[in-house]
């Protein structure tokens, strides 16, 4: 499904000069007609999105790998702790790459990540 920068700016509780001043440059995928007008895939946003944003997107049993740059699942993670710092570590199922990621049972701090767009 396609959306007008207003939609997706609404669907996701931004404003929409946000969209032009912040997620345009920083390479979001879009059409552009004619006229002028921007169109942007649902989907494709939603994905790209994710990318650019990973600390607020990530589910429970999800990090961001910095070697493949994306977002991984978190298998068998150990819950380790570094002074109060409490996290959960694992390592990357596709390189291999060290995975680490704060333990927290605090509700409410990844509200984003249960807006999500539709394609
Ligand atoms: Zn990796």
């Amino acid at each position: 499904m396609l959306y007008t920068p207003a939609e997706i700016a609404d669907l996701l509780s931004f404003g929409k000069r946000q969209f032009y001043r912040v997620y345009i440059p920083r390479g979001c995928p879009h059409q552009r007609e004619e006229n002028g007008h921007l169109w942007i895939n649902g989907a494709t946003f939603r994905r790209w999105y994710l990318e650019q944003y990973p600390k607020i997107t990530l589910s429970e049993n999800e990090a961001y790998c910095l070697a493949c740059k994306k977002i991984v699942p978190m298998t068998n993670p150990e819950i380790k702790q570094k002074g109060s710092y409490i996290y959960r570590a694992s390592t990357c199922p596709n390189c291999g790459h060290g995975l680490s990621k704060a333990h927290t049972n605090k509700r409410g701090e990844d509200d984003q990540s249960t807006k999500q767009v539709t394609g």
